[in-house]
């Protein structure tokens, strides 16, 4: 059901798409929305099955992996696709795995070998990825009941982009591997789950607000911030308050928008 008052901003669950000049497909987190990148992907060489992604988790609670089972993508010969996270103590292929589990799922098991794309997936240690000129690293940013979380960035250098779509401020090991990822960004893409009004009676939840998201900004000397995984009771209206109650000419500040475009201007 489409509510009126959320169609500008969307509701689908986090998933964003980064794209590098001459870099295969780029992929952070696996919300909902990765169905609908999924489809438009198969205009491209995903269709014939000559596709390449890279799939990044920040943690693997449902609202962040239940669009993997329908990026069609997976399904198609001859892509192949590398799927990363961290998952602590399950492990990234197990949880991935049991979310297909046809109880759950009507889709084929597209990780078994003889169906589907060549599906690779990786459980992140401490080594940053390297993908031709992109340099990906990430860091923990807290673990909430055992399930870790990670924020990333992702710099060609020159451009830097971070990403930290759930995190909460509890303690300064958070706030430190916060800021290194967001140190210096074109482009920040910050949780903002609750409001700041809301923040105080949710601790504990594993998100944080606006307030905090421009604070890290400025802490980090980002360029730009974008407030993301918005509540999914929020309205358009009251997204665009938030986010103009803290723009200013030295950091701009928007909410992201379904199927937003953002460009980082070349430094
Ligand atoms: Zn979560």
């Amino acid at each position: 059901m489409v509510r009126p008052e959320t169609r500008r901003y969307g509701v689908n669950t986090p998933c964003i798409q980064v794209e590098c000049p001459g870099a295969d497909t780029l992929v952070f987190d696996g919300g909902i929305g990765l169905h609908w990148l999924g489809n438009a992907l198969l205009a491209e060489s995903f269709g014939s099955g000559k596709g390449k992604a890279h799939l990044f988790f920040s943690h693997t609670h449902w609202s962040h992996i239940q669009g993997v089972p329908f990026f069609v993508p997976l399904l198609i010969p001859g892509n192949s696709i590398h799927l990363y996270g961290r998952a602590g103590l399950y492990g990234m292929q197990k949880v991935l795995c049991d979310q297909m589990n046809p109880a759950y799922c009507p889709v084929p098991d597209f990780f078994d070998d003889a169906i589907g794309a060549q599906v690779d997936v990786s459980e992140l240690g401490k080594s940053p990825i390297r993908l031709g000129s992109l340099l990906i690293e990430y860091a923990e940013i807290g673990q909430l009941h055992g399930s870790p979380r990670l924020g990333y960035r992702i710099s060609d250098g020159m451009n830097a982009l971070a990403y930290i779509p759930a995190v909460e401020y509890l303690n300064d090991a958070v706030r430190e591997a916060a800021r290194a990822l967001a140190n210096d960004a074109d482009l920040l893409i910050h949780d903002a789950y609750y409001s700041d009004e809301e923040y105080p009676t949710q601790q504990g939840r594993g998100h944080s607000c606006p307030r905090q998201a421009l604070e890290l900004a400025q802490g980090a000397s980002a360029k730009r911030l974008l407030l993301f995984n918005h509540h999914p009771e929020r309205s358009d209206q009251a997204l665009d308050e938030l986010a103009n109650a803290l723009n200013s000419a030295e950091l701009p500040v928007e909410c992201g928008r379904e199927r937003g475009v953002y460009a980082l201007e070349e430094r």
